[in-house]
């Protein structure tokens, strides 16, 4: 199968190519922009194998897309890119419109464009599987699970600019015929994942001996999976998933982030047992609260693990001491980031007036 990835360059993307190419049926054409949030030091694993093309554009360039396409013929597109951070939306949503709602866009008309011309038997088994967010359901309270048919209720720029892609996909499925599959899942961590993001940001911050920055009382509720049981439940989804459907992908394992602080700074004292910083837990600080912070996420994943058999490999705090592990053996990478890109400042205490900047979002660049 010859797979288009876009995206391939960030967390989740790099684990799924990583998967992908340790079996030898898969052919991966890597698309992504590079940018602030990737790094190609993440794929330096990849770039000599012959399976593995990269391709660098913009998703939101038509013309760029279609060619990729015309050139490569993928079996299948796994829509990952996009732009990530709640706290970047909020400082300035307009990249968020344009790469997640604009961009999507142009990736379902390419595809569409490309699907139409193919033979039958090819349209048949060809796959659009869009990568989405469970933030796409909005927040819960105390109790209750985020089920495929919950309905869509976003609170934030990023959670909306997904909720809208995810609307198209269902559009240019029903509409059009194309053969779509998406999912929604919870909050991901692991390696390779840019510390902007809690849990790398975190351990960052604690190595360093900077305050870790908690924000309101920490009792905010998230469900974590590690990002390799998510590549195996979107590779699973693609091979089966049914179309037109939606798969929720969640850990079961729900996480205030106060304890996942907490864990962070006691695998931290034991791998560093004689650092200035022991325990890490004193550097802990509560800060101002995130504007429009959901309460809680938490998943139902009966869907996928019923239809399919799939549920996380991973126990977590295995997973949660091997990313750390991982962040203290990379300081190459790490310090290349922090040098270069994000410095750990606190972002998304308010709307960063970024309107008139970004008016390209008024038009759509190269599209069909
Ligand atoms: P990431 O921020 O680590 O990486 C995003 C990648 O997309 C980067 O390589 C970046 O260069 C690329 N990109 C951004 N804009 C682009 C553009 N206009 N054209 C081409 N490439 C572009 O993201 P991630 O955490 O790996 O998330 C991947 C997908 O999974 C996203 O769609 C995200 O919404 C979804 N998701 C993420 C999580 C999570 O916890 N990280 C959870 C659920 C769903």
């Amino acid at each position: 199968m010859k797979l288009l990835v876009t995206g391939g360059a960030g967390v989740i993307g790099s684990a799924v190519i990583r998967r992908c190419l340790e079996n030898a049926e898969i052919e991966i054409i890597n698309l992504d922009k590079l940018t602030y949030a990737s790094s190609e030091e993440t794929l330096r694993f990849a770039e000599n194998n012959p399976r593995y093309t990269f391709e660098h554009a913009d998703i939101c360039d038509g013309g760029a897309v279609r060619r990729i396409m015309a050139d490569h013929r993928p079996d299948a597109v796994m829509h990952l890119a996009a732009e990530t951070h709640v706290d970047r939306s909020i400082g300035a949503p307009a990249e968020f419109i344009e790469t997640n709602i604009i961009g999507t866009y142009n990736m379902l008309e390419s595809a569409y464009a490309y699907w139409q011309l193919l033979p039958a038997e090819n349209q048949q088994a060809f796959r659009f599987h869009h990568v989405s967010t469970d933030e796409v359901y909005g927040s819960l309270g105390a109790t209750g699970l985020f089920s495929e048919v919950t309905p869509y209720s976003p609170n934030s720029p990023y959670s909306a600019s997904k909720a809208s892609a995810d609307h198209l996909v269902r559009a240019w499925h029903h509409t059009y015929g194309l053969p779509v599959v998406v999912t929604n899942c919870s909050n991901n961590f692991g390696p390779y994942q840019f510390p902007e993001k809690l849990i790398p940001l975190m351990i960052l911050k604690a190595i360093e001996g900077e305050p870790i920055p908690i924000y309101g009382k920490g009792d905010n509720v998230r469900d974590w999976l590690f990002v390799d049981d998510h590549a195996d439940a979107l590779i699973t989804v693609l091979r089966q998933g049914a179309l037109g459907e939606t798969y929720n992908i969640g850990g079961d394992n729900e996480r205030t982030n106060l304890d996942i602080a907490q864990t962070v700074c006691r695998i931290l004292d034991d791998c560093l047992p004689k650092s200035d910083h022991a325990p890490h837990e004193n550097l802990i600080t509560f800060v101002a609260d995130r504007p429009g912070h959901d309460q809680r996420y938490a998943i139902d994943s009966a869907k996928i693990r019923n239809a399919f058999g799939w549920k996380p490999a991973h126990a977590f705090e295995d997973s949660l001491r091997k990313t750390v592990r991982w962040y203290l053996d990379n300081r190459d990478w790490c310090v290349g980031i922090t040098d270069k890109k994000y410095s750990g400042e606190r972002l998304g205490l308010e709307h960063g007036n970024n309107v008139t900047k970004n008016t390209k979002i008024t038009k759509n660049k190269g599209s069909t």
